[in-house]
Order: C-alpha cells, then structure tokens, then sequence
C-alpha cells in the first residue's frame, strides 16, 4: 500500500464536514423522537398494546435510522483513502433538471463514470459531474490508466501526474482544474499538495 500525505486544512475540512453531519443527526433526532411523542401521546389509548409495542419498536428504529441516513453521516464510516488505476471511464449525457443543476451548483450535461482499481484490487466507482464551465470542467478530467488518489472524505478523485508532466492538477475538494505549479486551487483556495508515495 502506497503511503498517501494529505495537507492539514484537508483534513481539518474533513473532520469540519463530520462535525456538521453529528449536528444535522442530533437536530434531527430532536424532531423525531418530539414525533414519536406526539404521536403516541396522542393516539395512546386508541391503540391496543400489542400494536402500541410494536409501532413504537418500529417508531423509535426509522426515528434512528431515517435521521442517521439523513445525516449523511454513514458515508463517513464506509469511506477509505486509496490510491489505483482508472480501469474504466464512461461519460454519460444527461438531461439534468432545472432543480438538479441548481443542487449541484450548476451542473453541465455530463457525468463521467470512473472505476478504480485500488492496490488491494479493490474496485471503486465514483460519478463526476461536469459543472458546465469551460475551464472548470469537472468530468473529463480522467482517463484510462491514470493513477488517481482518492482522499478520506474527499468528492473528486486527483489524478496523479509524473512531476515532468505538465498536467494540471485536479483539487479533491472541489475538483477544479488549476495550474500545474499552482500550490493553492485556484477556485476554493485550498492546499493542492497530495503527495503519494511512488511504487
Ligand atoms: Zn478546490
């Protein structure tokens, strides 16, 4: 396994992001289980015990599960850093809503289909979108064969470049393309320096 060095504020932004999902989870969790109360407060004498223990078991385990997915926070638990090889790449046209583009910020007519094969042969798949702009075009920026580094936490995959190449250098946080000898993304200003240990 290749070691990976990922800048501080990277991480910082990480752990940032889990902080805002634990207090998306609680604040959720409030309102389900006032719900709950609600709802059985209210309705507690019509309902016959049997059903009664049963609709709270049900309650109370979406009241958990609906907010905990919600969250967001169980990306969290089944990400992992890795580094692999582009072994697939497929683009695809969509026609994307009008509320789709403005969810996500944009978003051109194109989501490029990555697989990814880590150094423990395990496969990944990850969907870009292409945000529309000419310069700052997300999608397209992989292709097969490249070496790419996914970061813990991290949207976009950054494809990793022999330093002689002159390539420009895709930021795992918002995946726009900045100069190659740029140290900082041109676009969310954080730190480009991914540094992945050579095989
Ligand atoms: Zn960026």
């Amino acid at each position: 396994m290749r070691k990976i060095t990922v800048p501080e504020e990277i991480e910082k932004k990480v752990k940032k992001d889990i902080g805002g999902c634990v207090v998306k989870l609680i604040v959720y969790l409030i309102i389900a289980a006032a719900a709950i109360y609600i709802f059985f407060s209210s309705s507690g004498e019509m309902l016959d015990f049997k059903i009664k223990v049963v609709s709270i078991i049900i309650a109370v385990l979406l009241g958990i599960g609906l907010p905990y997915y919600f969250s967001g926070l169980h990306l969290y638990f089944t990400d992992k850093s890795y580094v692999g090889r582009i072994i697939e790449v497929d683009v695809k046209d969509v026609k994307i809503s009008k509320t789709f583009r403005e969810r996500k910020r944009e978003a051109g007519d194109s989501i490029q289909y990555v697989m990814v094969e880590d150094d423990d042969k395990k496969l990944h798949t990850c969907e870009i979108y292409d945000d529309g702009r000419i310069y700052s075009s997300r999608a397209r920026n992989y292709n097969l064969g490249d070496t790419v580094v996914h970061i813990y936490g991290c949207e976009y995959l950054r494809p990793m470049h022999h330093p002689d190449l002159e390539k420009p250098q895709v930021c795992v946080v918002c995946g726009f393309k900045s100069d190659p000898h740029a140290e900082k993304c041109f676009e969310c200003g954080r730190s480009l320096d991914v540094r992945v240990e050579e095989k």
